[in-house]
C-alpha cells in the first residue's frame, strides 16, 4: 500500500481531508475512487440546435454573471456559442458558485433545456473541461466527472482536481498492482485485466471502455465477497458450542398432532432442516423463506420447541408491533400451554419490565417476543438457544453477524416472505443456508387479481358491498397518508373520510396509517380481527404479516406507486382462508409503460419467486456506470444486478469449490478479520471491507 502523501501535490493538509471527507488513505483507495459520472464530448451540441427538454453537453463562454430574484439567492449565468446564447440558472450555493467562475470562462454544462425567450438550462452539471488542464488527460471524448464536496472543493478536489491526482497514480503506481483473481478465471469470463480496467475506468476512450472496466471490477466484487461468504459459512460449520440434550420429543410430538391442519411437505422438510440443524453441534444459520401465506410461523413454533426441549431459551423478532403482537397470540394459542412465553415491546417500562428481566436471566421464560426491544444491551438471558427473525429481507450480512454475536454461536433462523431472485439472494443470504416453502397449503384458493381505471371506482364499489353483505371485510390501500397539493393522489385520510361519511356510511370504516401511536394501530388491527371494521383504509403499514383470513378483498388504489414485489407483498394480505379473494388494482389512466407492464405482471401471476425475477427485468438494464440506479446494491459499488445476475450464479460455484480445497478454514477465516482483507482481496475497496466486518 501507498501512502497517498507519496502523490505530487499532495501534503498532510490534503491528505487529512480526503481522509475524513471519504476515507481514502492510501493511492490504492484513489484508485476506486469512480468517477460518478462521464460526459461524453460527442454529444455535444451547439445551444440553437436544441430542442425544448433535450438532455444534452454544451460548451460555452460565460460573458455574464449576476446574482439576481428576491434575495439575490440565484445566480444566472450568460453564456454563449458560436450558435446562440443560453441561460444557465442555480438556486443553491449562490454566493459560493459566483466565485468560481469567471467571465471568459470556457464551461462545458450538461442538464435538460427549458425553451424560453432563451433558451436555459436549471442547475446542471457543469465541468471546466480543457482549461489548463494536462493536455493528456482530456484529450479522449470522455470526460469523468466525481463525486466532490464543498470541503473537498475548497481544497482543490473538484472533478478537475481529481482527474489531475488520479492521472498521477496511474502513471506512477497502476504498475504496484497486482490481480489476485486467479489468470484463468480472467480468460474464461472474458475479462480485461485489473490494470486496464483501473485506467479505463477513470480515463475511457469510448462508453464500452466503462463497461468493460465496471464488468472487471465487478468481478472482483462479486469474487471477493462471495469468498467471504462462502468462508464464513464453512467456519461456522466447524464450531461446535453447543451442548445437545437426549431429548424426550413427546411434547414436540403432540404438539404436531394437535395443530388444526395437517403441514404442506415443504414445511415438513423445513422443519426437518431446521430441527436437525438445531440438534447438531454446530450453530445454525439458515433462512427460510416461502412465499406470503404459506405457514412459515407454525415451521418456527416447531422449531422454537426443538430448542427448549434441548434446554434453551427462543427469542423472536418482528418488524413492527403488530406483527410481535400477533405472533405472540398465535405462539398462546398453538404452542403446548407448558411453555412460558412472553412479549416485549419497547413500550414495556418499570417494575413490569424489571421483572421480566428477572425471569428472563433466571431462565425461567422460555419464549420471548418482540420487537428490535428484545436485542438491547441489557436484556440478558439465561441462556439463549436460537434467534427467530421474522420478515427481515432488509437485513444485510453485517447486521446478521452483530446480531450473532449477542448470543454464543446462536442458532439462527431468518424468516422472509420477500422472494428474492437466485442473484440477490447468492450475495445478500450467501452465508445461509436455505429452506424454502414453495407450496401453499391445500386449503388455499388462488386470488384473483383485477385491474380496473378509477374511473370504475363505483362498480368496484358495488362489488365491495356485495362482499360486505356475505360476510367479508375489505383492505383499502393507497400510498399516502395526507392530502398533497403537489401530487394528484388520493390520500388515505382523504379516501377514509370519503367513504365513511357517503358511500359506506352504513358500513364500518377504519383507518390504519403509519403516523398512528403503536397503541391506536394495535387497538384498530384488534377490533379488525374481531369483525367491528368493514372495511380498513390504511396506507402501506399492514404490509408485512398480518393475517386476517376473513379479509378477503384488497384495493389498491395507484398500484403505479408501487413496485412489484411491494404490491405481491400487499396482495399477500388476502387469500388466507376458505374463500375466494380478490385484488383489485385501480388505476389512472395515463400511467407509465412499465407501471403497466407491473400491473400486468400481478394481473397473470400469483408465484413471488417468478415475480421477483420479473421486478428484476423491468427495473431495466442497468443504464451507464456512474449512473446506474436500477440493479444496484448496497453491498455492491460495481455489481449491477440486472447485468451481473449470471457472472453471480457462476461463481458461486467457483469460490465454493476454491474454498473446500483451503486445509485451515480458521486460518483462512482469521487472516480474513485480522483486517488482512484488503491486502489479500485487494479488489474491494477497504471501506467496504470495513462495513462488512464491522
Ligand atoms: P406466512 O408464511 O406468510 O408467515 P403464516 O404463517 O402467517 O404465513 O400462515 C398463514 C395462515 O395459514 C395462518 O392462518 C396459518 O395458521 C395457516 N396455515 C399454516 N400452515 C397451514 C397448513 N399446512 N394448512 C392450512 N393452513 C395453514
Ligand atoms: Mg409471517
Amino acid at each position: 500500500m501507498n501512502n497517498i502523501n507519496k502523490i505530487k501535490g499532495i501534503g498532510p493538509k490534503k491528505a487529512e481531508i480526503l481522509l475524513t471527507e471519504l476515507g481514502i488513505e492510501t493511492v490504492e483507495d484513489l484508485l476506486y475512487y469512480i468517477p460518478r459520472k462521464y460526459i461524453d464530448r460527442s454529444k455535444l451540441k451547439q445551444i440553437d440546435t436544441c430542442e425544448n427538454e433535450d438532455i444534452v453537453t454544451i460548451i460555452g463562454t460565460i460573458t455574464k454573471i449576476v446574482l439576481t430574484g428576491s434575495k439575490r439567492k440565484f445566480l444566472k449565468l450568460t453564456v454563449s456559442d458560436e450558435s446562440g446564447i443560453l441561460e444557465v440558472l442555480f438556486f443553491g450555493g449562490a454566493n459560493y458558485l459566483k466565485k468560481k467562475f469567471a467571465q471568459g470562462d470556457e464551461v462545458l454544462f450538461s442538464g435538460k433545456i427549458k425553451k424560453g425567450y432563451l433558451p436555459q438550462m436549471i442547475q446542471p452539471e457543469f465541468d471546466f473541461a480543457e482549461i489548463g488542464e494536462d493536455k493528456n488527460i482530456n484529450t479522449g471524448r470522455i470526460i469523468p466527472l466525481y463525486r466532490s464536496s464543498e470541503t473537498l472543493k475548497k481544497a482543490g478536489f473538484d472533478s478537475r482536481g481529481f482527474r489531475k491526482v488520479i492521472k498521477y497514480s496511474i502513471d506512477n503506481f497502476l504498475k504496484t498492482v497486482h490481480d489476485k483473481i486467479p489468470e484463468n478465471l480472467n480468460n474464461k469470463f472474458d475479462l480485461i485485466p485489473l490494470k486496464d480496467a483501473l485506467y479505463k475506468i477513470h480515463f475511457p476512450e469510448s462508453l464500452n471502455d466503462t463497461e468493460l472496466a465496471r464488468k472487471r471490477l465487478a468481478f472482483n466484487e462479486i469474487f471477493f465477497f462471495q469468498y467471504y461468504l462462502s468462508l464464513s459459512k464453512e467456519w461456522l460449520k466447524n464450531r461446535s458450542s453447543k451442548t445437545l440434550n437426549k431429548i424426550n420429543f413427546e411434547l414436540y410430538e403432540n404438539f404436531i398432532n394437535s395443530l388444526p391442519f395437517k403441514l404442506t411437505n415443504d414445511q415438513k422438510k423445513s422443519i426437518k432442516e431446521i430441527t436437525s440443524d438445531i440438534l447438531s453441534t454446530h450453530p445454525m444459520n439458515r433462512l427460510l423463506q416461502g412465499d406470503v401465506g404459506s405457514g412459515k410461523t407454525v415451521v418456527s413454533m416447531a422449531a422454537s420447541i426443538t430448542a427448549i426441549l434441548n434446554g434453551f431459551q427462543v427469542a423472536i423478532m418482528a418488524p413492527t408491533e403488530v406483527l410481535a403482537k400477533q405472533h405472540f397470540e398465535n405462539f398462546i394459542s398453538l404452542m403446548p400451554n407448558s411453555l412460558s412465553t412472553i412479549s416485549l415491546t419497547g413500550r414495556l417500562k418499570g417494575k413490569k419490565r424489571e421483572d421480566l428481566l428477572y425471569n428472563l436471566s433466571t431462565g425461567k421464560i422460555d419464549i420471548i417476543i418482540g420487537t428490535h426491544a428484545i436485542i438491547e444491551d441489557d436484556i440478558i438471558f439465561k441462556n439463549l438457544g436460537l434467534i427467530i427473525i421474522d420478515e427481515q429481507h432488509k437485513f444485510g450480512v453485517n447486521q446478521r453477524a452483530k446480531l450473532r454475536a449477542k448470543g454464543n454461536e446462536t442458532d439462527l433462523l431468518v424468516m422472509t416472505a420477500t422472494p428474492i431472485p437466485r442473484s440477490l439472494s447468492l450475495t445478500t443470504f450467501g452465508d445461509l443456508d436455505i429452506s424454502s416453502i414453495k407450496e401453499k397449503p391445500a386449503n388455499r384458493i388462488p386470488i384473483k387479481t383485477l385491474s380496473f381505471s378509477n374511473e370504475k371506482i363505483s362498480g368496484v364499489y358495488n362489488s365491495m358491498e356485495k362482499y360486505i353483505k356475505e360476510g367479508r371485510q375489505i383492505y383499502f390501500v393507497l400510498p399516502l397518508i395526507e392530502e398533497s397539493e403537489k401530487i394528484d393522489l388520493k390520500s388515505a385520510i382523504e379516501r377514509y373520510e370519503e367513504l365513511s361519511t357517503s358511500v359506506f356510511k352504513q358500513r364500518n370504516v377504519g383507518l390504519l396509517h403509519g403516523k398512528l401511536k403503536n397503541k391506536e394501530k394495535n387497538e384498530i388491527m384488534k377490533s379488525f380481527k374481531n369483525k367491528e371494521i368493514d372495511i380498513l383504509v390504511s396506507t402501506t403499514v399492514i404490509e408485512v404479516g398480518v393475517d386476517i383470513p376473513n379479509a378477503t378483498v384488497m384495493v389498491i388504489e395507484h398500484p403505479e406507486r408501487f413496485g412489484l414485489s411491494q404490491l405481491h407483498q400487499l396482495r399477500g394480505r388476502v387469500g388466507r382462508g376458505e374463500h375466494q379473494s380478490f385484488c383489485i388494482l385501480l388505476h389512472p389512466n395515463k400511467i407509465s409503460q412499465t407501471a403497466k407492464k407491473r400491473i400486468e405482471t400481478m394481473v397473470k401471476y400469483d408465484d413471488g419467486f417468478l415475480i421477483s425475477e420479473m421486478d428484476l427485468q423491468l427495473r431495466g438494464a442497468g443504464e451507464l456506470i456512474g449512473n446506474r440506479q436500477h440493479g444496484h446494491s448496497s453491498e455492491f459499488e460495481f455489481v449491477d444486478l440486472t447485468i451481473d445476475e449470471n457472472l453471480i450464479i457462476e461463481v458461486k460455484d467457483i469460490v465454493d469449490d476454491l474454498v473446500s480445497d483451503i486445509k485451515n478454514i480458521d486460518l483462512a477465516y482469521s487472516e480474513i478479520h485480522e483486517n488482512k482483507f484488503s491486502q489479500i482481496f485487494w479488489g474491494i475497496r477497504k471501506k467496504k471491507v470495513l462495513s462488512i466486518l464491522a
